[in-house]
């Protein structure tokens, strides 16, 4: 590649660069108004000011109360917050298993009923060692197309034997449908986690209408049970981390109790994020340590990354947002429809109307996605095969493989626009596919 032309970025779903104004709105708060938002004299103070003019900014884009967000380090840890805290107050309050004091171990016989109120691995060990049984773990519904922190936390719950998982399959085009969300609903579930929009193939899954249909589902089984709405309704979550930029995230439109969000993928900072916890939500404490974030995360707040959020977040919701939606989708439809016209053999991942506006995937028949990735970096295109998180691993999409199987994994990259995408970088980036395709199937 000739040095002096411009590198073309298309993985801004991986992360964006930082806006200029999120930059400004961020300085003060590294050196100048340091202080720690738990502390009270005047440092801290305005530490806190700044802090709570985030979490208002925040609370308005998603209509919900400032005191039901919860800043955390980003949407990994929102999502294993909410997937794992759920859980283990789930076991702090419904523990009531048989185990054995300490006198009692000499006479396994003799059982006393122990509620725990705290659970922590440490207990487990002792209760499990004893041979305890209940009669059922909590249920998680969630897809097999989340992000990796939703599945793996799934995963680590089942590997503790703290919890049973049902991983609802997509379509082919990587829609999740409502009724099979609603069928895999047992007694025992106590969370439904479904993302609202797809990091790979960019789908928008339909959460207003999980949201509705557990609302529905509710009001029959509480009828027809003479059941207390606590016991029926499970808790829904959302890891709305790719929807934020271009989706109305309105918690009360969508249903949820549960709303998992990052900056770094809306130009803000790396390293923060929030999670919506609606008033009530029975949920643990995640992180123990200080009394931060209404108890539920300790850790002195990142308050200059908190700050950039919020600007991030103000951003958004000024004019940007609707230029951005409008000539993204335009910019996005030249890059599908260059590809698939020009070059044989490609199809489009994800669906084609319920998708992300800065969302291309492509399967390219016959050539392995890594390697074109790598071409197209030396050609001066960045896009990726896989979400950020896995790429430079040697396994294929999790995501396509659930959608259409392991070889369409292998044969798909992901190009995603962003704010500062040119109309004729498309062009460009359309050219170089071209050469390096045809290239890489003549071998
Ligand atoms: N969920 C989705 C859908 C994402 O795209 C990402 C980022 N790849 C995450 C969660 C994790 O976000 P973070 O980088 O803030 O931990």
């Amino acid at each position: 590649m000739n040095p002096m032309e411009k590198l073309i970025y298309l993985d801004y779903a991986a992360t964006t660069p930082v806006d200029p104004a999120v930059v400004k709105a961020m300085e003060p708060y590294f050196s100048k108004d340091f202080g720690n938002a738990s502390s009270v004299h005047s440092f801290g103070q305005k530490a806190v000011k700044a802090v709570d003019k985030t979490r208002v900014t925040i609370a308005q884009f998603l209509n919900c109360q400032p005191t039901e967000l919860v800043f955390t380090s980003g949407a990994t840890e929102a999502n294993n917050m909410a997937i794992k805290g759920v859980v283990f107050r789930w076991w702090a309050k419904n523990s009531n298993f048989k185990t054995l004091n300490p006198k009692q171990i000499s006479n396994p016989n003799e059982r006393n009923t122990k509620r725990l109120e705290h659970l922590n691995f440490e207990h487990l060990d002792i209760i499990s060692d004893l041979g305890f049984r209940i009669s059922s773990l909590p249920h998680i519904v969630t897809t097999a197309i989340e992000h990796p922190s939703v599945l793996a936390s799934c995963r680590a719950l089942q590997q503790m034997g703290l919890a049973e998982v049902t991983y609802i399959k997509p379509q082919s085009n990587g829609l999740v449908r409502v009724e099979d969300v609603i069928g895999a609903i047992k007694e025992n579930t106590v969370l439904v986690s479904v993302m609202y929009a797809n990091n790979e193939v960019g789908t928008i899954q339909p959460i207003r209408e999980i949201g509705r249909a557990l609302d529905d589902r509710l009001q029959t089984t509480v009828h027809s049970r003479r059941l207390s709405t606590v016991d029926c309704r499970p808790i829904f979550h959302t890891d709305a981390t790719q929807a934020v930029q271009f989706l109305n995230c309105r918690v009360d439109k969508l249903r949820v109790d549960l709303l998992s969000m990052s900056a770094h993928k809306i130009y803000g900072p790396k390293g923060v994020g929030a999670l919506y916890v609606k008033k009530g939500t029975p949920i643990g404490r995640f992180v123990d340590g200080g009394a931060q974030e209404f108890d539920l995360r300790a850790g002195t707040l990142n308050v200059p990354a908190i700050v950039g959020f919020g600007k991030a977040i103000q951003l958004l919701n000024g004019s940007i947002k609707q230029l951005n939606n409008e000539t993204m989708i335009k910019v996005r439809d030249k890059l599908i429809q260059g590809i698939l016209k020009t070059i044989p053999d490609t199809s489009l991942n994800g669906d084609p109307i319920s998708r992300l506006p800065n969302n291309v995937n492509i399967r390219f028949n016959g050539v392995d996605a890594q390697t074109l990735v790598m071409a197209l970096d030396q050609a001066g295109v960045a896009a990726s095969a896989g979400s950020a998180c896995a790429s430079g691993a040697p396994e294929a999409s999790h995501v396509i493989t659930a959608m259409l199987g392991e070889s369409a994994a292998k044969e798909s990259v992901r190009f995603t626009i962003g704010r500062f995408t040119k109309s004729a970088e498309m062009n460009q980036t359309i050219k170089a596919l071209r050469r390096i395709v045809s290239r890489m199937r003549l071998k």
